[in-house]
């Protein structure tokens, strides 16, 4: 499954937390993140991930651009609710975007442990046909 993780500032240290709690789970997947999360999981797990630019500077619209073309399986997006984020009307098109093409995603760790124990006892099967049986770009 391909995976994506995107924390904001305040929140990168659960996010952290949380990705060493199921980094067994997370090793077999393909992982995504922006610039500085990924960088932060990378320090201190034994996980590769592919980063793309920080959130502010497009990272999210570059994720974005998977979920548009469904080959993102999964997203956990831990979103700080209580500061705002000059990037806002990219998260809102992240998050707009998985709601078009039907993408789990979890916006806080409470969805997170529920979607993660979920990968973990194969409950992902129905991407596999979402990619086998994807169907070509439209106009
Ligand atoms: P970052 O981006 O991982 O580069 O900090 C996350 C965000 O703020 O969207």
């Amino acid at each position: 499954m391909n995976i994506a993780f995107i924390a904001h500032d305040r929140k990168k240290e659960e996010m952290v937390n949380f990705v060493i709690a199921y980094e067994y789970v997370f090793k077999d997947h393909t992982l995504y993140s922006t610039g500085t999360t990924g960088t932060r999981i990378m320090e201190q797990t034994g996980l590769s991930i592919h980063r793309f630019m920080s959130g502010p500077l497009g990272g999210d619209q570059q994720i974005g651009a998977m979920v548009a073309q469904n080959e993102m399986d999964l997203i956990i997006f831990l979103r700080d609710p209580l500061m705002a984020q000059p990037h806002e009307p990219d998260i809102i098109a992240l998050l707009r975007l998985c709601d078009v093409q039907g993408i789990p995603v979890a916006t806080n760790i409470a969805t997170g442990e529920l979607l993660v124990h979920s990968l973990q006892r194969g409950e992902f099967g129905w991407r596999e046909l979402v990619h086998k049986y994807k169907p070509g770009e439209q106009s």
